[in-house]
């Protein structure tokens, strides 16, 4: 694995590997990588010729600071686990790399209301910090694909809807989440929680198992009330748990017993938010 971090080397590189008529597979992370990345890796590999991850904590996408402070940084473990996975370039960037004038929010991607909803509402900016850089990323690196984890389910129908616009022949692949055997999403926020909180965590899993079991057609009020009561019981501060439609995650309050649905948790232990999603009816 050769590691760029210059845009200049890696296009040189990546020029190259264009004109041998090569494919390349592209996987934008935020480090502190785990076996969830490294199946996007593995998958990309399958795939293409070329396997290109990047890692790069995105300033613009923390709405919180202490979260992007706090991030977890493991660059050494990162290209361990890369070279054993035979990724073939690492895209590293500094910061001025990538946001060369400055870390300025003035491009508005248009990807509609997807963004007011879920973590669209509590993390005001987020998506569109997302955006910028997966946007900036996609601009150097030109993939033929992209891998995205379904962990971040809204985040992915984001940057299917900017890809759309910016990048219409991009091919979009989404892998599924890798867990913990506890049920736990694995995650890199994870590595912040004690070994205790890492196995009340899967209460998460757990909740996601409980809508899945019990949703009805009819309202869901009830359901989605009673797995916010169980959450918050197992000391969770809950951002939000909601079920939507999977293919526009329009959020839903009755179920018809027949479109596909997704349910979606947001939830705080101690200081560390947590996400995760599964489909509950397909
Ligand atoms: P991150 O480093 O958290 O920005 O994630 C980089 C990519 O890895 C995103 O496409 C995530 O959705 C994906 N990812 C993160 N966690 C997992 C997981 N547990 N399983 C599969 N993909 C994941």
């Amino acid at each position: 694995m050769i590691i760029y971090k210059r845009i200049a080397d890696i296009q040189k590189r990546l020029m190259d590997v264009g004109a041998q008529g090569l494919s390349t597979g592209f996987v934008p992370t935020m480090g502190a990588l785990h076996s969830g990345h490294i199946s996007l890796i593995a998958k990309a590999k399958k795939d293409t010729d070329i396997v290109v991850c990047s890692i790069f904590v995105n300033p613009i996408q923390f709405n919180d600071p202490e979260d992007f402070e706090k991030y977890p940084v493991t660059v050494d473990a990162d290209i361990y686990l890369l070279e054993k996975a035979g990724c073939t370039i690492l895209f590293l960037p500094a910061v001025e790399e990538i946001y060369p004038e400055g870390l300025k929010k003035n491009v508005q991607f248009k990807v509609g209301f997807i963004e007011t909803i879920l973590d669209g509402k509590y993390r005001p900016g987020h998506f569109q910090g997302v955006c910028q850089v997966v946007h900036r990323l996609l601009e150097i690196i030109t993939p033929r694909k992209i891998y995205l984890g379904q962990k971040d389910f809204q985040q992915c129908m984001v940057i299917k809807k900017m890809a759309a616009i910016y990048f219409p022949l991009l091919e979009i692949i989404i892998c599924p989440t890798v867990r913990e055997i506890s049920g736990l999403a694995m995650s890199s926020r994870n590595k912040r929680l004690t070994a205790t909180q890492k196995q009340q965590a899967s209460e998460i899993f757990k909740t996601l198992l409980f809508i899945k079991k019990n949703i009805r057609p009819g309202f869901l009020n009830n359901l989605l009330q009673t797995a916010l009561q169980n959450l918050q019981a197992k000391g969770f501060r809950v951002d939000y748990i909601a079920i939507a439609n999977a293919h526009n995650l329009q959020l839903l309050d009755t179920w018809d017993g027949k479109e596909k649905t997704v349910a979606l948790i947001a939830a705080f232990l101690d200081e560390v938010r947590l996400i995760d999603n599964m489909m509950i009816s397909e």
